[in-house]
């Protein structure tokens, strides 16, 4: 008996997530943060996770953590915050509890991929509802789509990944009033679009907000979370793995929390330049550069793979996205001043 033989015929078919190898290279292919914390933050973090007990299992359910992210993170009062390894996994365990037998789960494309990953992981119908050609967002044909499919689940992420695209927020409240059923909102992006539905979660019964500390500069710890009303959360808490955050990961996240100011600094810089280095982008001559509200910039150039190619003999890393409906796309993430500098020049080499 081999491998492919036992293992279910849809994982078999899939290609595991793609991490490229990055070393001195011009990271510019994840949306992280380019910033490092400050010297002294540092120390003091040392400090804080020297003396985490890590003989012992973590708070099971992170409360003093959760209480944290309550209050800075502006989660209306009476709603419940649950915590993931990483927002991915939040997504997952969505996922998990919804796949009852035929049940489906909706998503506007391209996006996230790994919305599509975990349908198949579940054993649910993955339904993925083309955004237009300029990947802006039907609202209406995704309404109208809803109606025959009645998906069980729907996730947008909210500014989108790969485009970086802030959907209208009427279109968004559009689908969650229509949907048939639980609406997740992926705000992974949040810190560079400052646009929310955490406020609005009193306003629909089947809306959960998801967010990450991720792109905000601590990807390393892997940590998400997910935002609603106590009946959901019961529920979803019910498939969640006993200690899926770590001790180390809940100390390290309650002491920057505190100091969330120096994150959210790293964000405002990382907004501005992002408008500089869009702007760039646009005076390249036949590049098209899609609208961010994201740490990240899609451009449409004549040949994404020699683009692609020519940027890594330049020792820079993005992230080729040549596909159907992104086309000769690559996928930029914000760097610091000195890091887009480096990817602007070799870009133009690159096109030329
Ligand atoms: N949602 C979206 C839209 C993303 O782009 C990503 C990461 N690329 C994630 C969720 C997962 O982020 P994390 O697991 O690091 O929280």
């Amino acid at each position: 008996m081999t491998p492919a033989e036992l293992v279910r015929r849809e994982i078999v078919a899939l290609k595991a997530y793609h991490v490229p190898d990055a070393q001195g290279l011009v990271k510019l292919d994840a949306m992280e943060n380019p910033y490092t914390l400050p010297e002294e933050l540092r120390r003091e973090l040392a400090a804080v996770l020297a003396r985490v007990e890590l003989n012992r299992y973590p708070d099971p359910g992170g409360a003093r953590l959760r209480a944290l992210l309550a209050r800075k993170m502006k989660v209306p009062a009476g709603m419940e915050v649950m915590l993931g390894n990483g927002s991915d996994e939040l997504l997952q365990m969505t996922a998990m509890a919804l796949a009852r037998p035929g049940a489906a789960l909706m998503y506007p494309a391209p996006t996230f991929v790994m919305y599509s990953m975990y349908a198949t992981f579940m054993g649910m119908k993955a339904i993925a509802m083309p955004l237009r050609e300029d990947l802006s967002f039907d609202s209406g044909a995704f309404v109208a789509r809803m109606k025959d499919e009645r998906p069980a689940l729907v996730f947008i992420a909210y500014p989108n990944n790969p485009s970086g695209i802030l959907y209208p927020e009427g279109d968004v409240a559009a689908v969650i009033r229509a949907a048939p059923g639980l609406v997740v909102i992926d705000e992974a992006y949040h810190a560079f679009a400052q646009k929310s539905f955490m406020g609005r979660l009193g306003e629909f019964e089947n809306l959960l907000v998801l967010r990450t500390v991720s792109k905000l500069g601590l990807a390393g710890i892997r940590l998400g979370y997910l935002a609603g009303r106590a009946e959901w959360i019961e529920q979803l808490n019910k498939v969640r793995s006993p200690y899926n955050v770590n001790v180390l990961t809940q100390a390290a996240a309650c002491f920057l929390l505190e100091r969330l100011d120096v994150l959210e600094d790293q964000a405002a810089r990382i907004r501005a330049e992002r408008e500089r280095l869009a702007a760039e982008l646009a005076r390249l001559p036949r590049v098209q550069v899609f609208p961010s509200q994201a740490n990240f910039i899609l451009v449409r150039v004549p040949d994404a793979d020699r683009a692609h190619a020519g940027l890594l003999a330049r020792r820079v890393l993005v992230k080729n996205l040549n596909g159907e409906a992104t086309r000769n796309c690559l996928r930029i993430t914000v760097g610091t001043p000195d890091e887009n500098r480096i990817l602007l020049a070799a870009l133009r080499e690159a096109l030329q």
